[in-house]
């Protein structure tokens, strides 16, 4: 019998027994002693365009440390080169691991973590089949325990990337939902439907994967099919788009058990300003935009969107490609 790229034997990286509360403990741990920031965050739901829509703010965000300067890489620390056992959650993927999972150090909800490679690869190529099955593994091992992962990628100027070493984040959805009052769920899941797609000011692209029984290979196959979508959104039809190496957009990956999504990413965000119009900040956005989140650094911002939700809404019209539905 022929064998179909779906059911041929490939190797999938082993899922890491009790990851949830492998994850849990090594959070708990780090907290404690300090070697994560993490300090609670006030959230409140916003209805942007009928989309349930959450408004986070973080001050453990003000002190990130900020991109790289191009000019002076050896200065830059990699947080990812060489994980300490403190951040350390576990070596992941077939012998030797290809990946780590490590404690994100800037946790914007309870456990957040990030996937990263363990030899240095570039947060601006392609992903390919191995950090996807890795990731999709992550998603099927919280699964098990009945428990939803949220994973994004950021990747390029334009896509609130920060960390030149690549990585995805992942993100567990309940306690994204922890201290929310009113329906909320992550955004990315319902992309598939074209009726949700067209509330957006952006264009998205996004496919089920539920069925693809999380193999890197397929989930590679459907990443490039969105990857060229978003090429095409803001390159125009393009016959030259490579699926190798150095991407040729910005943009962001969002994945859950069922959708994958990508958004063509042109600028990073937009400014801010009180009820007097005065400009009180910038709201920058990456992958946790399909989540249906956005995160504000400080209590002025905070205050600014919630008066004023629209702004939000101006912001989301700026950060990709116009949306083709509403034109
Ligand atoms: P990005 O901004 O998408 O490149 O993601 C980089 C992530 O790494 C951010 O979410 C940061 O919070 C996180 N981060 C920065 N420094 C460290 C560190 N020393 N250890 C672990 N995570 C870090």
């Amino acid at each position: 019998m022929a064998t179909t790229p779906s059911n041929k034997m490939r190797p999938k990286p082993p899922l890491p027994p009790n990851l949830p509360s492998l994850v849990a403990t090594a959070f708990s741990r780090s907290v404690a002693t300090k070697t994560v920031n993490f300090y609670p965050t006030s959230v409140t739901l916003l209805t942007i365009n009928s989309i349930p829509f959450q408004l986070r703010y973080s001050p453990s965000l003000a002190s990130k440390p900020k991109p790289p300067s191009v000019t002076t890489p050896k200065l830059f620390f990699n947080p990812f080169a060489s994980p300490t056992p403190e951040m350390l959650i576990t070596p992941f993927g077939t012998s030797p691991p290809s990946h780590n999972l490590v404690l994100n150090k800037f946790a914007v909800v309870p456990e957040h973590f990030i996937l990263s490679t363990s030899a240095f690869k570039p947060q601006t190529h392609l992903l390919e089949a191995d950090d996807l099955a890795a990731a999709y593994a992550c998603i099927d091992a919280y699964a098990r325990h009945n428990k939803e992962l949220f994973v994004f990628f950021n990747s390029g100027d334009h896509s609130g990337a920060s960390q030149p070493h690549r990585h995805l984040q992942l993100l567990p959805v309940e306690n994204m939902k922890e201290g929310l009052e009113g329906e909320w769920d992550v955004l990315a899941k319902g992309l598939t439907d074209p009726n949700t797609r067209e509330k957006l000011p952006f264009e998205v692209f996004a496919r089920d994967i539920d069925g693809l029984g999380g193999d890197g290979e397929e989930l590679r196959r459907v990443y490039l099919e969105l990857y060229n979508q978003a090429c095409e959104a803001v390159l125009g039809v393009a016959e030259d788009i490579k699926h190798e190496g150095e991407a040729q957009i910005s943009y962001n990956l969002a994945m859950t058990n069922n959708t994958m999504a990508v958004v063509p990413r042109l600028t990073e965000g937009g400014v801010v300003k009180d009820k007097d119009g005065q400009e009180v900040g910038n709201l920058a956005l990456n992958g946790t935009v399909l989540a249906g989140t956005a995160l504000v650094r400080s209590e002025m911002e905070w205050n600014a969107l919630r008066e004023d939700p629209d702004q939000v809404y101006q912001v989301l019209g700026r950060i990709g490609v116009p949306n083709r539905a509403k034109m």
